[in-house]
């Protein structure tokens, strides 16, 4: 109830600050990729512990299916499914077109084209300008626009240096950059390489990542940044451990001569070269461990069956189940599996001025971060699957209903109510005292003649 009665207080003095503020609202949008959720809980991350405690937390993000790196980096700044926004896969092939995508040939804005992210459109409703020191789509042309200030994608650019642009172009006044994205690899690639249950190596990997937090939170405050900035904190996605005893080989179930592989395991997706339904039905009795659906069967949860660069059946192995053609386990832990699992979600941190502190849920969907930034940028958001009622109660200058403590201080109320109308309704009926010397006085009274 108190955290709930600060909320609306809050509220309030955001309201009347916000009303009155004149600055443009700034956004640093950073992903650390690959940061499962609970691994706030399990290591000791005092940076980022500090960033929560002055801010807001989402515990658990529920992410878009596949939940693969560049579907989801894309989800989160367009606000849109994967079927709307069209990178379906890391690795795509569009059968119209007959053009390949990958990780290593990513750069043709017509795979970014069927949706705008928030880059282009901070920069087309002229609030100011868009830098990227990295993030999946930053360095294309997307709607003919990048931002005014990026980096091209380079894997070796140390994490520091990545700061130090986007900490200068935050700086830079003419023109003001108002959105800006920070991305770094980790600890998505030791988890793949360790899995992200040897804690020892996982441990290393994210007392880094916290110091990668604190020397930003540092810059952007040896800057003067600090206090009027908004940041947040997210990830794609989260890691299943793999094991060798978890395979799932196609070469025992159907001939390489039947089908071409155009997206890999844990969500596979597959193109027949042969008779479709042939192909479906010596994929189906494979193994016990690997769901194949039709596209058409997809379930609609996953949101994922709209778009011509699906293809026509697609693979979905169980949590921690690998899908190989016949080679061997390459990796210790992977991603990509069903979206409900726990294990494949990130979390959301975020501070500043347009966020409450202190305040903690459980849940949001990644869908919602667009919306969220869009309110946060001041832009009209285009179409997109998100609901920006999910995102209230981090708000500082919105009214927030949390249905738990609402229900809360209703039972409360009720409870004092009670209580006071029962002390009342005690009070009037209580037995009024017998009056032994009003009868003393009366028998005085009634013996007075005697006397007299
Ligand atoms: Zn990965």
């Amino acid at each position: 109830m108190n955290s709930m009665l600060t909320l609306l207080f809050s509220g309030i003095v955001a309201c009347c600050a916000h009303s009155t503020g004149d600055s443009v609202s700034r956004l640093l949008l950073v992903s650390f990729d690959g940061f499962r959720a609970d691994y706030l809980e399990t290591y000791k991350l005092p940076h980022l512990q500090e960033f929560i405690e002055d801010g807001v937390l989402v515990k658990q993000v529920t992410n878009a299916f596949v939940t693969k790196t560049f579907p989801n980096h894309y989800t989160i700044v367009t606000g849109l499914y994967e079927e709307s926004h069209g990178i379906v896969a890391n690795d795509m092939y569009d059968a119209d077109a007959k053009k390949k995508f990958s990780q290593f040939n990513d750069s043709d804005p017509f795979w970014w084209n069927e949706a705008v992210p928030i880059w282009v459109t901070n920069q087309e409703q002229g609030n100011g300008a868009s830098a990227a020191a990295m993030w999946p789509g930053t360095d294309v042309k997307i709607n003919d626009t990048t931002p005014q200030f990026f980096l091209k994608y380079n894997f070796s650019v140390t994490f520091e240096e990545r700061v130090e642009k986007i900490v200068a172009w935050l700086n830079s006044s003419n023109p003001v950059v108002s959105f800006a994205t920070l991305y770094w690899e980790e600890p998505d690639a030791s988890g793949h390489k360790y899995g992200p249950d040897d804690t020892e190596n996982m441990r290393k990997v994210l007392e880094e990542v916290d110091n990668h937090i604190g020397f930003l939170t540092n810059k952007l405050k040896a800057f003067g940044l600090w206090d009027t900035i908004n940041i947040i904190i997210t990830s794609d996605h989260g890691m299943a451990s793999c094991s060798a005893e978890k395979l799932i080989i196609l070469d025992k179930c159907i001939g390489r001569n039947n089908y071409t592989l155009i997206d890999k395991s844990p969500v596979a997706a597959v193109l027949p070269r042969q008779n479709k339904r042939v192909v479906y039905n010596l994929l189906k009795k494979c193994n016990s461990h690997m769901k194949v659906y039709l596209k058409e069967e997809i379930p609609d949860r996953f949101h994922y069956r709209h778009n011509k660069r699906i293809q026509p059946i697609i693979l979905v192995a169980d949590e921690g189940w690998t899908i190989v053609q016949n080679e061997s386990l390459s990796k210790l832990g992977d991603h990509g599996y069903d979206n409900a699992l726990p294990s494949m979600h990130p979390f959301l941190a975020a501070r500043g001025p347009a966020f409450h502190r202190g305040y903690k849920q459980s849940t949001m969907n990644n869908v919602d971060i667009y919306p969220m930034m869009c309110h946060i940028l001041g832009l009209t958001p285009q179409p997109h699957n998100g609901t920006f009622s999910n995102t209230k109660c981090l708000l500082a200058d919105q009214w927030c209903t949390n249905i738990p403590e609402a229900i809360g201080i209703v039972i409360g109320a009720f409870m004092i109510l009670t209580t006071f109308t029962c002390i009342i309704i005690i009070s009037k009926n209580r037995v009024a005292p017998p009056r032994p010397f009003s009868r003393l006085q009366l028998q005085y009274d009634d013996d007075d003649p005697l006397i007299g």
